[in-house]
């Protein structure tokens, strides 16, 4: 067989996405999702070759929201959908906090879906505990979603945070089977808490996980198949992605099908990633900085700059597409105020971290970071950032 025919065949070689089952739900979902946000930005004809090659490589789970473009996504995904609803697991979501206003968001939804019912709906962007409190107040969602449940317009219910942190909180609170979290090897250094406690409860109270971002709202476009298969060792039972064109999809898939990061290319990942660079704490299970109660300390302030800019204003000179992803990307969802508030209230417990490093007295004070980070410099960037200020000459 000559060169020019192995590497056609190779080309056609047919993609196949697996399956895994959601949680409690007994639903069965693809690895990949289909995530609706980004179909409002193309037309319909798009959306629908979009849909076509999804379905046809093993493509079943499809979420979206009334709130995305208004209802627009709803209705281009509704059209491309209607002759495959049987085989998918379809998802939609509400911020409405009120009985009357989720079940006419509900109805609209399954008209522009045309379906009769949804295997997934969401309270979504549940990031405060004053939100689930209203879900489960008299005449709050929680009623619509028992009735739509009752009535059989909806199977399961799911829930999405932008505020992760309370999750374990909120599955105290309201009853929900899955839940879509963040997922990228970029936030799990700002929340380092997803990895090594939410998920893990998650698991054992066999809540379905789906992850969101997996390519941090675009921040990683440089390394899409190593942000999915970062990803994967999460195990997450679906990764919902935001593609909206067949060369985007066949990325995303063909990392998804390459399967994990082996410990080896997990690690290449940490050390040589370039949104990471010299300034992102990896979060280091032992931190070769410092040691004990210090290294928490340490981390935890770190942590706290990922929870107000995503690690992402390291006071370096950047091009200009960069400058404006931080810019765009770098404060979402009014967690910047909430990390302002933690460092506040907690500011004691860093000071024995921060003097030195504001002194200059820092000869002696920390042992190199494994990844090249500048300890004294993103600590006087950090105390600036989270005291509302900007750092003096570095
Ligand atoms: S060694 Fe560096 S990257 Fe790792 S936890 Fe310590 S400061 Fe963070």
């Amino acid at each position: 067989m000559n060169f020019y025919i192995r590497t056609n065949l190779m080309k056609q070689e047919p993609m196949r996405l697996g399956k895994s089952k959601l949680g409690s739900t007994g639903l069965k979902v693809s690895m990949l999702g289909l995530g609706g946000f980004h179909q409002c930005e193309v037309d319909s004809d798009t959306v629908g070759q979009v849909v076509e090659r999804f379905i046809a490589i093993g493509g079943n789970y499809v979420e979206t929201a009334r709130s995305y473009g208004s209802g627009a996504s709803e209705t281009k995904l509704g059209q491309a959908l209607k002759k495959h609803r049987r085989k998918l697991v379809l998802a939609s979501k509400t911020v409405k906090r009120d009985a009357e206003g989720v079940w006419r968001e509900l109805n609209e939804t399954l008209e522009a879906l045309q379906t009769d019912h949804l295997d997934l709906y969401f309270f979504h962007n549940v990031s405060m505990i004053e939100d689930a409190n209203a879900i489960i107040a008299p005449g709050g969602a929680l009623e619509a979603f028992m009735r739509a449940k009752a009535e059989g317009m909806v199977k399961h219910f799911a829930i999405s945070s932008h505020w992760p942190v309370i999750l374990p909180r909120l599955a105290d609170i309201i009853p929900f089977e899955a839940v879509l979290i963040w997922g990228n090897y970029l936030d799990f250094c700002n929340y380092p808490e997803i990895p090594d406690e939410i998920l893990p409860d998650l698991r054992k109270r066999d809540i379905g996980i789906l992850f969101m971002k997996p390519l941090a709202d675009g921040y990683l476009y440089r390394s899409v198949e190593n942000a999915f298969r970062y990803s994967l060792r999460y195990s997450p039972d679906c990764i919902v992605s935001g593609f909206n064109s067949l060369k985007l999809l066949n990325a995303d898939a063909a990392a998804v099908i390459k399967g994990p990061l082996n410990d080896t290319e997990n690690e290449s990942v940490l050390t040589n990633a370039p949104e990471l660079g010299n300034y992102v704490c990896r979060q280091c299970p032992k931190c070769s900085v410092l040691a004990g109660r210090k290294a928490r300390s340490l981390k935890a302030l770190f942590e706290l700059e990922g929870k107000y800019d995503r690690q992402m204003n390291d006071f370096q000179p950047v091009d200009s597409g960069t400058y404006a992803l931080r810019q765009y990307l770098g404060k979402w969802f009014g967690n910047a105020q909430r990390a302002e508030a933690l460092f506040a209230d907690n500011s004691a417990e860093f000071m024995d971290i921060i003097e030195p490093a504001i002194t200059h007295d820092s000869n002696n004070s920390f042992a190199p970071c494994r990844y090249g980070i500048d300890i004294p410099r993103k600590i006087q960037i950090i105390a600036a950032k989270l005291s509302g200020g900007q750092p003096a000459k570095l």
